[in-house]
């Protein structure tokens, strides 16, 4: 496994490599990556990983300064997961002085996260972009468990011309069904605790669509009354969409996506099921 800090020794690297999959991640790894990381490496023969904590996709009052970091620990990992590339670059190598430029993410971009989180997907596309005009992968893996984002990736991926096939890889989940995330090591033991509810929720508004109910405001509203029973009220969005628009409709088509943003404590967790 070879890691390189600057853009022009990775892509010195990257030449000796035919065909190559690419997992773009903001580090502090955990099984989700890795299983991204692995298929890649199975259908590729040859796999990058980026780790890149992006400033430009957090908010002023997001957790950027508090986002968990271990590169020592992520190399570990990467290695044993059959990692042949990693770059690691700091936010000077990515944004020099003088970067003056920025993807404008639009149609689901401007849904649910584009609503809680303004600028986080301009600053997605940004960075991706780059990512891909410095690695050239031929697919790029990314995780269901945001599926808004691998949506928008999606979007500009084809209204840009870039060539790189996504796919999109299911959701890790810990033994009590709570997403792997990055992110779960902040929450505080009580909230971690709390926190499977949200899975828990998912699956109810699974069973309520199952059974035949399509009313959008009864499965949303059994989507709050789970999280809320289980003391998780802090509710940015607990909705059901269209999986291809990102957009609520009255009544549910069959193509139904539950997505959920809850607060517990400090770290905003998200969450999300197709029907
Ligand atoms: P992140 O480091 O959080 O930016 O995630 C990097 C990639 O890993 C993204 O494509 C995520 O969707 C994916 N990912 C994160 N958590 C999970 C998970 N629990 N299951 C599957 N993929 C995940």
């Amino acid at each position: 496994m070879q890691v390189f800090e600057t853009i022009a020794a990775f892509r010195t690297a990257r030449k000796g490599y035919a065909a190559l999959g690419f997992v773009p991640t903001m580090g502090f790894l955990h099984e989700g990556h890795l299983g991204l990381v692995r298929r890649a490496k199975a259908e590729n023969g040859a796999v990058a990983v980026s780790i890149f904590v992006n400033p430009t996709q957090f908010g002023p009052n997001e957790d950027y300064a508090s986002y968990p970091r271990d590169p020592d620990r992520d190399l570990a990992l990467l290695k044993d997961a059959g990692a042949d590339l990693v770059f690691l670059p700091t936010p000077d190598v990515l944004y020099p002085p003088g970067f003056a430029t920025r993807i404008e993410a639009g149609g689901v971009a401007d849904e649910l996260e584009g609503q809680s989180r303004p600028g986080h997907f301009s600053g997605v596309a940004t960075v991706v972009t780059k990512l891909f005009n410095i690695v050239q992968p031929q697919r790029a893996y990314f995780g269901q468990k945001d599926a808004q984002q691998c949506a928008v990736v999606r979007r500009f991926v084809a209204d840009l011309d870039i060539p790189v096939e996504i796919v999109v890889c299911d959701i890790a989940r810990e033994t009590d069904g709570l997403a792997r995330s990055s992110r779960n090591v902040r929450l505080t033991p009580e909230n971690r605790q709390k926190a499977p509810a949200l899975y828990e929720a998912l699956q109810e508004a699974a069973r309520l669509f199952r059974s035949g109910e399509r009313n959008t405001d009864v499965l949303e509203g059994a989507l709050r009354v789970s999280l809320i029973k289980a003391g998780l009220p802090d509710i940015d969005y607990a909705t059901v969409v269209n999986a291809d628009t990102f957009r609520r409709e009255g009544s549910c088509s069959e193509n139904a996506l539950a997505l959920l943003a809850v607060k517990a404590g400090a770290v905003r967790l998200i969450d999300n099921m197709p029907l």
